[in-house]
């Protein structure tokens, strides 16, 4: 007997065919004796639909309304499953965020976990009953309904999970795991038996999202091991933990393709202290969560600043450098928006070398030019025309031998 968290995802509760689906998957696994505790999101698309109605009314819809109207989705879904599971004679008891006793911070929309207060959880558990949790959302002090950012029901998981000391978490999704690469792209891509909290909190920042990032930190934080698996057939997954010395020995875990960057030149910004700053804090004023940065040696007072942000914000960062240009030189703004990032993960980088050679080398035998290039301790990142990245995908998958399983 186990005490075991599950999460299903929007779509494998996305219709009562596919409730019914997960009700007697969660049957199979309370038949064996375990103890469970399931955490539902919205139906597919819910969340999303609950807010264009919201947009539809008022543009700007405020926050605290948003959250009382987004925590409907996941309300429907658990009292669908634990109806779904009394329909086939297992006890079971839905309970919204608050009813389970998520407490979080007052911000609405992105809210963050304080405490959990599993007593009533705890209780139902110890009567054998199946407790099915809405995710993605809590309760403030104040007693408002709060969620916890998009994608918010894997924390939910995650979170429990850690409070109820639980033996395993199950992230049921639609995709077997994580893969070497996406599969779409690269076809030799193989899902990986297991990766580390850094290397998945690399990948997802890279552009290859399998689960909400913050949910993977608070994992990490509290040391939660978990699982992500397919709820549509019954392969093994891939495990998520803590780095472990063997991990090292594979130089590059996983390749990652992001085609919603955007490349922004400032050109002829002088040279000078306070030029970067002043650049920086108009876009981060503007919000506009800026990724790579480049800035090239100044030559005769002026230097150029290149950088990538997603392709979403190109508008709102040229309408926040517009004004400020006068002020670092009177240079020049220019938007590429036909580039992509490559991106290659693994934490074995910390002690093999030559590892940015062979990918560069890989990318030059196929004539592909690099614009720009950013590292971290377990990640290099190059930006290059997005015609050219999907093949560049495959390259550098085969360069660090991911094909061979
Ligand atoms: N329903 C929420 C969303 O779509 C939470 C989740 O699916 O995890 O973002
Ligand atoms: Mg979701």
């Amino acid at each position: 007997m186990a005490r075991i968290v599950q999460k299903y995802g929007g779509t494998s509760v996305g219709d009562v065919e596919r409730i019914k689906k997960v009700a007697e998957r969660i049957k199979a696994s309370r038949d064996e004796g375990n103890e469970l505790v399931v955490v539902v999101s919205a139906r597919a698309g819910v969340t999303n639909e609950l807010i264009a109605r919201a947009k539809a009314l008022s543009p700007n819809p405020s926050d605290r309304e948003l959250d009382q109207l987004l925590v409907i989705g996941e309300q429907e879904t658990i009292a669908l499953t634990a109806i779904a599971l009394q329909g086939v004679s297992v006890d079971a008891v839905s309970y919204t965020g608050a009813q389970a006793g998520i407490f979080t911070d007052k911000v609405h929309t992105k809210a963050k976990i304080k405490t959990i207060n599993a007593k009533a959880i705890e209780k139902d558990l110890t009567a054998g009953r199946v407790v099915i949790v809405a995710g993605f959302q809590g309760i403030n002090e104040e007693g408002q309904a709060t969620t916890l950012g998009r994608g918010g029901s894997d924390l939910t998981a995650i979170a429990l999970a850690a409070a109820l000391k639980a033996d395993k978490c199950e992230i049921y999704t639609d995709v077997d795991g994580v893969y070497t690469a996406d599969p779409r792209v690269v076809k030799t891509a193989k899902k990986l038996e297991e990766i580390s909290y850094d290397e998945m909190l690399e990948l997802a920042s890279s552009g290859s999202k399998v689960m909400q990032s913050r949910s993977v930190e608070f994992a990490k934080k509290y040391g939660v091991v978990f699982e992500v698996r397919s709820s549509f057939n019954h392969n093994p997954g891939t495990i998520v933990k803590e780095e472990v010395e063997y991990m090292e020995r594979v130089v590059v875990r996983g390749v990652a393709v992001d085609k919603d960057q955007a490349k922004v030149v400032v050109s002829n910004i002088l040279d000078k202290p306070g030029s970067a700053a002043r650049v920086f804090r108009a876009l981060s004023d503007a919000n506009v969560v800026v990724d790579m940065i480049v800035q090239n040696v100044g030559r005769q007072g002026v230097a150029n600043l290149t950088f990538t942000v997603p392709r979403t914000d190109t508008q709102k960062a040229q309408r926040a450098l517009q004004p400020i240009l006068a002020e670092v030189g009177g240079g020049t703004v220019t938007i590429e928006e036909t580039i992509a990032k490559l991106s290659v993960v693994g934490v074995g980088m910390k002690t093999h070398s030559g590892v940015a050679a062979q990918l560069f080398q890989s990318l030059a035998d196929a004539g592909i030019n690099i614009e720009m290039i950013s590292t971290s301790e377990i990640k290099i990142s190059v930006v290059l025309e997005q015609t050219r990245v999907d093949e560049a995908a495959r390259l550098a998958h085969a360069a660090f031998n991911l094909d061979q399983a």
